[in-house]
Formats: C-alpha cells, structure tokens, sequence
C-alpha cells in the first residue's frame, strides 16, 4: 500500500506514556449478597477474589488499580460506572459467581451483546436485576426493564466502540482460566449486562463459576480457588495489557529473536478492527465501507483485519482513517507468515 496520509501529530500521541489503569469491580456488595447457592456469597467470594486480583497487579509497576468496593458495601451499577469512567481506566473487569438449578459448572467470561441464546439471556437478567434494590430505578436506567430481552438492544450499541478490544480482554481471561487451571471453558459470550452498559472503556464481566455446583460452589469459596483464579485474571490482565503495546510475552531464546529483526521484509502489519465469535462476510457493507478486509480465526474468536502493510509507520498512517470510519478501538498487529508476532521498538521505527 502507499503511504498517503502521515500525519506527524501522531509522533506526540505516540509519545506519551501514562500506566495501565485497570478498574476491578467486585459484584454486589451490603444488602445485595449476589447469589446464595449451596449457602456460599457470591458478594464475599467476589470481593476476595478482586482484592486478591488487585494486590497481584498492584506488583506492577506499569498498572494501576482501582477498585469500585474493598468492603462489603452496597454500590448501585451506575456508581459502579461512573467510579470507572471518572478514573479513565484502560480496562474494567467485574467479577462474578454464577448460579443455575442444574449441575451446570465452569467459568465464562461475557462482553456486552447481543445473547446468542436463552441461558445468556437468563444469566445478564440475573444480575440485572439488582437495579430493583435502587430507589428510582425506571428513570436512572432510562425504562430499562431486566426482564424484557427487547431492551438489550438498546445497552448494546452504546459500548461498541470498545467491543474490538471488550472481546480480545476476554479471551484473555478465559484462555487463562483454561490453559492454567484446567476449568470447563463456558468460552467468550455477549449478553446485555447493565454494569457493562455505561463505561467508556473495553468492559469484561467474569462469572467464577457456579455456587450451585456442589464441587465448583466448594472450590470458589476455598482459598485455594479463590487464589487459583485470581493468579489466572491478573495473568491474563498483564498479557492483554502487553498485547496492546505490541509487547507480547516472549518465549523464544535471544537466537530467534535475532533471526526475527534479520527478517522484517516478510513481516506484515494490519489493523485489527474488530473481534466477534460470530463469522462474518468480508464485504464492505458489512465493516462501514472498508475494503481490503481478512479474518483470522482462533480461540473460538473470528479477528478481522483492515489493510496490509510493509511497514509499522505505513500501518499506522491508516490507523486514524479506519478509527474515524468508527472502529475507535483499532489497533495494528504484525504478522510473519500468516502468525501473529510481537511488535517491538525497532519495528516501529521502520
Ligand atoms: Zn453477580
């Protein structure tokens, strides 16, 4: 492709570097104790849970925490919101526990959508519906009605410019709770979660697993798995996070590394516009006019991609047309034979 369009304003954008900000927001809380199968709190388990998530990142000295409760208070949804927006954060995660009057068990990790099905439907209408502990509940949430899945559709678009980067968060975690500790992967789901709707940032909401599982409810009340899944989520926190800077861990020897800088030509770079677990056609009608589209597909998780480019400054001259055409959480990514590589300081310098 040809460079048309480098803008230099870009350098000072680039230029400034601030922490990670990552606001954890353990669900329920006072009078609201969250579900209550096989008599274990979801609101305690998820506190300890956050608390221990937070005390594990706050080792790093790139991230910052913020938490929207560290005791066993009462918060309405919106509060919740609005602590997160008002500190700018990069990323909000609320934690959960699930419940259902069947065996079910295993963790999933859900983004704001439309629900696929009937079981996601019931599960964001359960948490939801702590909104009917709030005075004013009809006219704070504008007519939203947790039982009603028509009035999904209205949460859903206002978070979709953080959609792209909600889903890649996601996979994270729940690759993490997969890959570490072996838990039954429920995967990446979109459902219209209340808590989700007004944060101005890419939004995860993670259920633990079910308290109504005799095994999973005594695992997630334990210490052990409370720990365990705590390690998985601040793990996963730190990949995405190195992810975004184009810094994924690295596991290959300083050998390959070299071979990796000796190789840039076969290195290409696009522009990651949006995840979806849902295939796509690759026409321009269906991604707001753009063409030169591709799609990968791994992890349960279709990525779609605009652009191809020799050089990171190439790619990143496109950057600011493709976010202006609406995808607001774009991102270049580098590829080397059709693999997904790391980006690293000298390769932006090209
Ligand atoms: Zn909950």
């Amino acid at each position: 492709m040809i460079l048309t369009n480098f803008n230099k304003k870009n350098k000072t954008y680039a230029q400034k570097k601030s922490n990670f900000k990552v606001v954890l927001d353990a669900g329920h809380g006072g009078k609201d104790p969250g579900n209550t199968g096989n008599n274990y709190f979801e609101k305690k388990i998820a506190l300890n849970v956050t608390l221990k998530v937070g005390s594990l990142l706050s080792k790093e000295k790139d991230i910052d925490i913020i938490y929207t409760r560290k005791k066993d208070v009462y918060l309405t949804l919106s509060k919740r919101a609005d602590i997160a927006n008002k500190s700018k954060a990069n990323l909000f995660v609320s934690i959960h526990c699930n419940a259902h009057n069947s065996d079910a068990f295993g963790a999933e990790t859900f983004v704001l959508g439309l629900h696929a099905n009937n079981r996601n439907f019931e599960i964001a209408k359960k948490e939801n519906s702590v909104i009917f502990l709030e005075d004013n509940y009809e006219s704070k949430y504008e007519g939203f009605d947790p039982n009603n899945p028509e009035s999904i559709i209205s949460l859903v678009l206002m978070q979709e410019d953080y959609l792209n980067q909600s889903i890649e968060a996601a996979s994270f975690i729940q690759n993490s709770f997969v890959s570490n500790l072996k838990r039954k992967n429920r995967t990446v789901k979109q459902a219209g979660f209340l808590v989700l709707r007004n944060t101005y940032m890419p939004s995860v909401l993670v259920e633990l697993g079910f308290l109504t599982n005799k095994k999973e409810g005594a695992y997630l009340n334990s210490k052990k798995g409370q720990n365990d899944m705590s390690n998985a989520i601040a793990k996963a926190i730190i990949n995405y996070k190195k992810s975004l800077s184009g810094n994924l861990i690295n596991n290959s020897s300083n050998e390959s590394n070299k071979i990796e800088l000796n190789n840039n030509l076969s290195i290409v770079y696009k522009i990651q516009i949006s995840a979806s677990t849902r295939k796509i056609e690759l026409k321009s009608y269906n991604f707001k006019g753009l063409n030169n589209l591709t799609r990968t597909y791994s992890n349960s998780l279709y990525r779609y991609y605009y652009g191809e480019f020799n050089t990171y400054s190439q790619a990143k001259s496109y950057l600011s047309f493709v976010k202006k055409k609406g995808y607001k959480g774009a991102y270049i990514k580098a590829f080397r034979n059709g693999i997904e590589i790391n980006i690293n300081s000298k390769m932006k310098k090209d």
